[in-house]
Formats: structure tokens, C-alpha cells, sequence
């Protein structure tokens, strides 16, 4: 069985791929990055979602000598031209402060009507081997802006998406709710043929 390293230290996440590959019949051993206590924080400086979650896949394939998989992922606003996009988890300048980056959202698009509230969360998922190898796979869940946030679970900007054929807000989604229909949920899947065709 091919050891596999997930860039996180999210158990959430991890479980959730450890079930997508398991579900796809590759029960991959796949561990979380602190499994390895040593590996080095790496810089996002990528400008895309798919360049950022390819620095880390390949930080972290060069630093454990396994394959390794990272994802990065943002909400992209139609009106704001895709942002915050890959400055989701700081669009108010400083890491870490999810309500604070959700209100000042709200504030900007605050005088924008319903139709034009339109917006996705993207995901990309990178692969990449210790020898250089490495494939890329996104995906996206589309929806609209709510005026308020509504739902207590999630994070980020879960209380503000509500996914289109939804009458709620991610946050008002349960975990399997959401991880069936997400950007990252999609993204995780497209990796199976990937993690199929590389690793076996
Ligand atoms: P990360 O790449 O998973 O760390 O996500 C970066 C940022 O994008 C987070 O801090 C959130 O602000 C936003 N984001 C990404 N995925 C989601 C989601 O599923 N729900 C809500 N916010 C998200």
C-alpha cells in the first residue's frame, strides 16, 4: 500500500479524501502533515488556486519523500471580478479572521441586487510526485450571496453561499451535505483517476 501525504492539518479533510479513495477501491495509507513534524511552512506566492496547491504538493513531496497531495481554495466573486479569490482567508489584510474577512465582503456588495449576487467557491488539488512529477484538478460550487449570513456550521464564507438548487447556506448544510456537492469535495474526486494512473 503507497504511503500518501495530504498537505493539511485539517482532520476533516483528511478523512474526507481517505473516503473518496477508499470508495474508488485505492485505500491509499494517507496521513496528514503532522505526521511529519518537520517539514517547512511553505509561502503561498502562487498567483492562482492551481499554482499555490502545486508549491505545497511539491514542498511536501521533496521534504517526506512521498507523493503528496495539497489543495488551496477561495470564494470568487462575479462582481468583484473573482476575488478574493486566492486572498480569501485574508481579504481584510491579516490570516485567520473569517468573520471579519465575510463582513467587509458583505459591506462591498452591500447596494448589489440578488441577480447580480452571483459567486463560487473554487478548489484545486495537486498531486505531485518526489520526482517532479505532478498533475493539477479543480472544481467549483456555484451559488449566490446571501444579504446576511445564516447557518452555524462550516467556516469561512459558508454562512454567506447559498448553492444554486439550494435554499440554504453552506452553513446550514450538514458535513455530507456540503462534502457532496463542494469545490473540494469535486476536486478530490477528479484526483482518483489521477491518483489511479500515477500511483496505482
Ligand atoms: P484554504 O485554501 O482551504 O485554506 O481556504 C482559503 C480560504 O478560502 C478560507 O480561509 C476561507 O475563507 C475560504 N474557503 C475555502 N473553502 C471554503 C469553504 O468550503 N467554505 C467557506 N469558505 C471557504
Amino acid at each position: 500500500m503507497t504511503r500518501l501525504i495530504l498537505a493539511t492539518r485539517n482532520a476533516g479533510k483528511i478523512t474526507e479524501l481517505r473516503a473518496i479513495l477508499a470508495d474508488a477501491g485505492l485505500p491509499h495509507d494517507l496521513v496528514g502533515a503532522d505526521a511529519y513534524p518537520h517539514i517547512p511552512d511553505v509561502k503561498e506566492t502562487g498567483v492562482t488556486f492551481a499554482e499555490n496547491a502545486l508549491l505545497k504538493a511539491h514542498a511536501l513531496a521533496q521534504a517526506t519523500g512521498l507523493p503528496a497531495v495539497a489543495d488551496d481554495s477561495g470564494l470568487c466573486v462575479d462582481v468583484l471580478n473573482g476575488a478574493p479569490g486566492i486572498f480569501s482567508a485574508r481579504w481584510v489584510g491579516r490570516h485567520g479572521d473569517d468573520k471579519a474577512n465575510l463582513d467587509l465582503l458583505l459591506a462591498q456588495i452591500g447596494d448589489i441586487a440578488d441577480e447580480h449576487r452571483g459567486a463560487y467557491f473554487a478548489c484545486a488539488a495537486a498531486l505531485a510526485l518526489p520526482d517532479g512529477t505532478e498533475r493539477v484538478v479543480e472544481g467549483q460550487l456555484r451559488g449566490t450571496l446571501r444579504h446576511e449570513p445564516a447557518g452555524t456550521g462550516g467556516f469561512g464564507y459558508d454562512p454567506i453561499l447559498q448553492p444554486d438548487g439550494e435554499t440554504r447556506t453552506c452553513a446550514e448544510l450538514t458535513a455530507a451535505e456540503k462534502n457532496a456537492i463542494s469545490h473540494r469535495g469535486k476536486a478530490f474526486r477528479a484526483l482518483v483517476p489521477v491518483v489511479r494512473e500515477l500511483l496505482g
